[in-house]
């Protein structure tokens, strides 16, 4: 590979653990007015600028000995990267990825398989690592372990929520189904949920009476599913 065959950022977005992340152009890292702030946020700043913007970056061998700290020219593309997530155009280069499915579905089964967004807990680089954003369910998860160690901050904490009032069409319906406990197929009582008191813990074989009792009154679930005769098969005493 010559030096010459590509600039830092192409190298570096192209990284398999930062499938996250989306390649920043040129002409929005050059412009200072959307740099404003982030001089006093990465050290040796110019620097690390020309850095990342090295259009004859040695994909090889990486930084010369006297260029700026790597981590350095991270968390500056990071910072930028979050900035331009949240334009027009950036936000359409996300939503070609999210369509792709680059960050991954939500684990929540009820949720079938809704694509999620990258977000960060906070703004400031170095506090806690990406999360996936489900707009379904409205939760957080942790992400896919490729790209699980990326800074949080390299997205933000408002990207979802930008990408969706500018993508409104994309947002899905809230889930209709929601997961019920059961025991031979009855729903039990929020009683039976909760942790046993102290007094509670060493009833020995009459506390699992007890339990019982707290499924619900033997109603059957309605689960359109099981054959009627088997539900009305349990009873209790
Ligand atoms: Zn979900």
């Amino acid at each position: 590979m010559s030096k010459a065959d590509g600039s830092w950022i192409n190298w570096f977005v192209g990284l398999h653990s930062n499938g996250f992340l989306c390649r920043v152009p040129y002409e929005f890292a050059r412009d200072k007015f959307n740099l404003t702030g982030l001089e006093t946020m990465v050290t040796n700043f110019q620097d690390t600028l020309d850095a990342i913007l090295n259009s004859e970056f040695d994909m090889q061998n990486g930084f010369d000995a006297d260029d700026s700290h790597p981590e350095m020219a991270e968390q500056l593309y990071g910072l930028i990267h979050a900035r331009y997530i949240l334009t027009r155009r950036g936000i359409s280069d996300m939503c070609l990825k999210y369509q792709r499915g680059d960050f991954g579905v939500c684990p929540r089964t009820y949720c079938n398989e809704q694509l999620v967004l990258p977000l960060g807990l906070t703004d400031r680089i170095g506090e806690s690592h990406v999360k996936v954003y489900c707009s379904r369910c409205q939760d957080i998860y942790q992400p896919s372990a490729r790209c699980a160690l990326l800074d949080g901050a390299m997205f933000g904490s408002s990207f979802p929520h930008m990408f969706f009032m500018q993508l409104p069409h994309l947002l899905p319906e809230p889930p209709i189904e929601k997961y019920t406990p059961r025991i031979y197929g009855f729903k039990l009582h929020d009683l039976a949920l909760l942790p046993p008191s102290p007094d509670e813990s060493d009833l020995g074989d009459s506390t699992s009476k007890e339990q019982l009792k707290h499924l619900e009154q033997a109603q059957p679930v309605q689960d359109d599913n099981r054959p009627s005769k088997r539900r009305c098969n349990f009873a209790f005493d």
